[in-house]
């Protein structure tokens, strides 16, 4: 039996990634929504690094927070209490998400002024109000960065990580497809640390392991002549367009799905990995997970650089798959649908963040439509340090041999 994989030394490595940054004083900002304006970023000469739950600092009890605050957000308010947070020149806050990353900022603010918090507001709807509305404030935002820190918006710098980002979610877009169609071609494991390492310190370097990445998946589907339907797959991702295509997926193992939103994927990949070693099913593949720091950061279109910037932002961050922080549960579910419908899934995970309301308000949904293609699903009550290991493995361990069992 292999060694089980450990949670602690993958978030570990994150701050590995980030040092090199740190020990060149380049300026690093904090972001916590998925959906920020890497580019705009760049553009403002910083470097946007996706924070994360320590396993280390369990979020407590903080009374400066309202007791509405999940428990993710309490993890990153007391790492920033212990000092446990990497050195950041600026954090930015989502505005019009959801309350507890509201209340986050806030209180933030409040407790530390010696911080610079930023803030961005995103609407809630995606129509051309919405588009008008937000290409104003990421206007506004910039001119806030400038004012704050004293960084002027570069478009030198603006173009290059428009290519930088652009070929990042075209690689990981491409490994995403090839895993729906062949999971084997690539373990979970190994695409959810390329994508957190790369979001934890996003440069040329995190992309060339991800490319390198893509030139080995791309030898072993070559053989079965399977890459242009990985690229169809891709694009009928990208275009919400899948009901028509006819895909030839491998049907080795139980093929397993995973929902949720601000859920750790490497974290789901311990404990699957680790579930599977005990269940002895090796078979059982992760084929695609829905959550919001893999799918639906990797599904975003890029900005085009033809264009007003801010507009362009706008459209990119308005066209990411939705989160359950926003409008539009019948589009997921019609989405979840037809993912159910193409991709032969045989069971479905469904990840909950402690005391997070989005993602309590789409699960009798989600569970309602698996019910009703007779899908084998299993909840996950999670905590953003992972702490209660031993018990959801546990839960996945009987969940993959009942869903073996039923083959
Ligand atoms: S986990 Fe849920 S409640 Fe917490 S910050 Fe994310 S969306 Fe908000």
């Amino acid at each position: 039996m292999s060694a089980s994989l450990s949670y602690d030394t993958l978030v570990a490595e994150r701050h590995q990634y980030l040092q090199p940054l740190i020990a060149a004083e380049n300026p690093i900002i904090g972001y916590i929504y998925p959906h920020a304006p890497l580019e705009l970023f760049f553009a403002h000469q910083l470097i946007p690094t996706l924070l994360w739950a320590e396993p280390k600092v369990p979020g407590a009890y903080e009374a400066s927070l309202q007791t509405f605050c999940c428990s993710y957000s309490r993890n990153l308010f007391s790492q920033r209490a212990k000092n446990h947070l990497p050195t950041l020149t600026a954090i930015v806050f989502p505005g019009g998400t959801c309350d507890s990353l509201q209340n986050l900022g806030d209180i933030w603010q409040a407790r530390f002024p010696e911080d610079t918090v930023l803030r961005l507001t995103y609407p809630v709807a995606r129509d051309e109000t919405a588009l008008t509305y937000f290409t104003e404030e990421i206007q506004n935002f910039s001119k806030y960065i400038e004012v704050s820190l004293g960084h002027k918006f570069s478009m030198k710098k603006y173009n290059e990580a428009v290519a930088l980002l652009a070929e990042f979610r075209a690689a990981t877009q491409f490994i995403t497809a090839a895993r729906i169609i062949q999971p084997e071609c690539l373990p979970y494991t190994e695409h959810t640390k390329l994508i957190r390492q790369f979001l934890t310190a996003p440069g040329p370097q995190a992309l060339q392991l991800i490319e390198q990445t893509v030139i080995q998946v791309q030898s072993a589907l070559r053989n079965e002549q399977l890459i242009p339907s990985v690229e169809a797959l891709r694009y009928g991702i990208l275009q919400n367009n899948l009901a028509d295509l006819s895909i030839p997926l491998s049907k080795q193992g139980p093929r397993i799905m995973v929902v949720g939103g601000m859920i750790d994927p490497e974290g789901i990949a311990v404990l699957f990995e680790n579930a599977k070693t005990s269940a002895d099913i090796e078979s059982a593949e992760i084929v695609l997970d829905l959550l919001s720091f893999t799918y639906r950061t990797v599904f975003t279109s890029s900005p085009s650089l033809q264009g007003n910037p801010f507009h362009e932002l706008a459209q990119s961050i308005l066209s990411a798959p939705a989160e359950p922080t926003q409008e539009g549960l019948p589009n997921r579910l019609q989405f979840l649908q037809h993912v159910f419908d193409q991709f032969a899934i045989d069971g479905l995970i469904i990840c909950e963040q402690s005391f997070c309301d989005p993602d309590q308000f789409e699960v009798p949904d989600m569970l309602k439509l698996a019910g009703k293609k007779k899908m084998l699903t299993v909840r996950l009550p999670l905590d953003p340090e992972f702490s209660d290991q031993a018990r959801i493995e546990g839960r996945l361990q009987s969940f993959l041999e009942t869903l073996s069992a039923r083959r």
